[in-house]
């Protein structure tokens, strides 16, 4: 199959604003693609040569591409840096000078995805001191050979920039149209949810149809999506909600980690499911002394603490964690960390998460021996609201964030990818009237006047609609930034600005930039009201009118750990509202 069929797909895609249209065009494109490189067509859609969790990024600089390009074209780097000066996107330039290249050769070859697959692999692979050359060659020689079209997407690739706006969602939707009927979603997502490799899933559905993917199971090194919690703001309340008992759990706050254990190796992935490991060589040691099996996958949260007194720490300096190796050396040294563990999904061979909560529960403590440096979550078993009232003023004091109350009924299963009741949580914040952070998406800023010229003054801010896959206006954030952070966010914003509005964004405002959604922002509000330009759950409380947050603040953090999925849902906010007005 030739590269220039992906490359019309993805035009028609970038064209579109419509998700049903995307999905068609997916469909299409699906249906002609041979079962054997399905998956090469998922990962390079998605910007990627393998799943997300391999960790294996492209991104190559954008210098080294524009020197390949103008290799490849027979233009000066000059020239080729006078272009992307004025067009400010590198596959344009791609695209342009192909079009008009000043050396044609007799030995060109139509790309087809193979190579362009094998190419892109090669040069994510490539490492070491001869890596820059081994590069510069490969995308030289694929540019060679380039229809402009084709430029363009090879070089958005190249440089992570390929932004088509597809969500896994709608890929899930296409496979499921395209192999088996669009009600199969549920079955196919249920795999996915845990087993997220849709290259994998994708290929087996077109060369075995939904019966293929009954043989996935549950696999020691593929992270499985999280199970997230609904929240509520009284004890009361959740006691309802639980049928009158349940597990009351210390929320702690740090980061949360799954991790994947053979006696050869310990993985650990992000809420996000990004391989972490390379992070925390600290918690790698610390399991693999103290979970003694053959294989498990265990979950909990890790807490930088005071090894002297035992003192829980902020959450902040676990993210400090990124960077270059003698920073983690020292970051590893100065933050130590505990891990406290409350989940077991699977163990020497067994697939716990179909079991109830207090059966993992119990194999957790069985496969884990407890040291200064890991413990099992503190629990209480109970049905007495004063006791859990308790137990909630307990965990503050221990620097928790209040509790997470848990499900013990007979269908209490681990349901990984979803948020449901099963799991609530109830944090310090909802005591407050109208105090609660959320974390939201930047999808758009306005240009700083006066101090603030020349950066973004202010941001848009966005709630995501899970049942619509969108990101809904909820604030425009311009307070609790430093100076310093407002460069620095500006320039994060810069590298992903969008000349269009992005198709999974619903505003009725106009940013003076909008950019891809991707980075998450926790935000502080005082209260939650009706506004007629604000889109999130717009008509679904008040006729023409959508909720947004009054004096929204920035608290500092930005949650790398989280994708934009992961921000706080529309159906959040609409609880949030109405938890509010129970409190006035
Ligand atoms: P969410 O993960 O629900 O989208 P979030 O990342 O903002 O939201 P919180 O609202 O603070 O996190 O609550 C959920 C998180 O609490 C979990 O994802 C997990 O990281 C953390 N956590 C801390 N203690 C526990 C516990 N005992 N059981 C389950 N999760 C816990």
């Amino acid at each position: 199959m030739y590269y220039s069929e992906l490359a019309e797909t993805y035009q028609q895609i970038e064209a579109t604003t419509k998700r049903l249209e995307m999905t068609r065009f997916l469909v299409d494109l699906f249906k002609k693609t041979p079962s054997e490189i399905m998956d090469k067509i998922i990962y390079l859609m998605r910007g990627k040569v393998l799943p997300d969790f391999k960790g294996l990024e492209l991104g190559v600089a954008d210098k080294l591409t524009l020197r390949a390009i103008a290799k490849a074209t027979g233009f000066s780097e000059a020239d080729a840096m006078q272009k992307l000066n004025s067009y400010g996107d590198l596959g344009l330039v791609a695209e342009e000078l192909v079009a008009n290249k000043k050396q044609t050769s007799l030995f060109s070859e139509k790309l087809d995805i193979d190579k362009v697959y094998s190419s892109l692999e090669k040069i994510a692979k490539t490492t070491g001191n001869r890596s820059q050359d081994m590069k510069f060659k490969l995308i030289a020689e694929l540019l060679h050979d380039s229809e402009p079209v084709e430029a363009k997407y090879i070089v958005r690739s190249l440089t992570g920039k390929i932004r088509l706006g597809i969500a896994d969602m709608t890929i899930l939707d296409a496979l499921a149209i395209a192999f088996a009927t669009k009600e199969d979603h549920a079955r196919i997502e249920q795999v996915y949810s845990f087993y997220p490799d849709l290259g994998s899933l994708g290929k087996t559905l077109s060369l075995q149809g939904l019966d293929g993917i009954k043989d996935y199971n549950i696999t020691v090194g593929i992270p499985l999506r999280h199970m997230l919690a609904e929240r509520l703001n009284s004890i009361e309340a959740i006691m309802e909600k639980l049928d009158g008992q349940a597990v009351f759990e210390y929320k702690y706050d740090g980061l949360r980690l799954q991790a994947h254990i053979t006696p050869e190796k310990v993985s650990l992935f992000s809420r996000h499911l990004e391989d972490v490991s390379a992070q925390f060589p600290d918690v790698q040691e610390i399991l693999h002394e103290s979970v003694k099996v053959e294989s498990a996958i265990i979950e909990g949260e890790c807490v930088p603490i005071n090894l002297e007194t035992g003192e829980m720490l902020p959450f902040q300096m676990v993210s400090r964690r990124r960077g270059r190796k003698y920073e983690l050396d020292s970051a590893v040294e100065d933050f130590p960390i505990k891990l406290f563990l409350f989940d077991c999904l699977y163990a020497d061979g067994v697939d716990y998460t179909q079991q109830p909560l207090l059966t993992r529960r119990e194999k957790l403590s069985d496969i884990v021996t407890p040291s200064p440096r890991v413990e099992l979550s503190n629990l209480i078993n109970t049905s007495d609201q004063a006791e859990a009232e308790k137990f909630f003023e307990n965990s503050l004091e221990a620097g928790c964030e209040g509790l997470m109350a848990k499900a013990i009924s007979e269908d209490s299963f681990y349901r990984a990818g979803s948020r449901g009741w099963q799991w609530i949580k109830y944090k310090r914040d909802y005591r407050s009237q109208i105090n609660d952070t959320v974390d939201l998406v930047v999808v758009g800023g306005f240009m700083g006047h006066g101090r603030r010229s020349g950066v973004y003054g202010a941001l848009l801010m966005a709630a995501y609609n899970d049942a619509q896959d969108r990101f809904e206006t909820i604030c425009k954030l311009g307070t609790g930034f430093s100076d310093e952070m407002l460069v620095s966010i500006s320039d994060m914003l810069n590298a992903i600005k969008l000349e269009h509005k992005h198709p999974r964004i619903y505003s009725q405002m106009k940013a003076d930039v909008w950019v891809e959604p991707k980075y998450v922002l926790e935000v502080l509000g005082a209260e939650i009201t009706f506004s007629p330009i604000h889109t999130c759950a717009f008509g679904e409380l008040k006729e023409d009118s959508g909720l947004a947050i009054r004096f929204p603040r920035f608290k500092g953090n930005i949650r790398d750990d989280k994708s934009p999925e992961d921000a706080t849902t529309t159906k959040e906010m609409i609880d949030m509202y109405k938890g509010q007005l129970k409190q006035i």
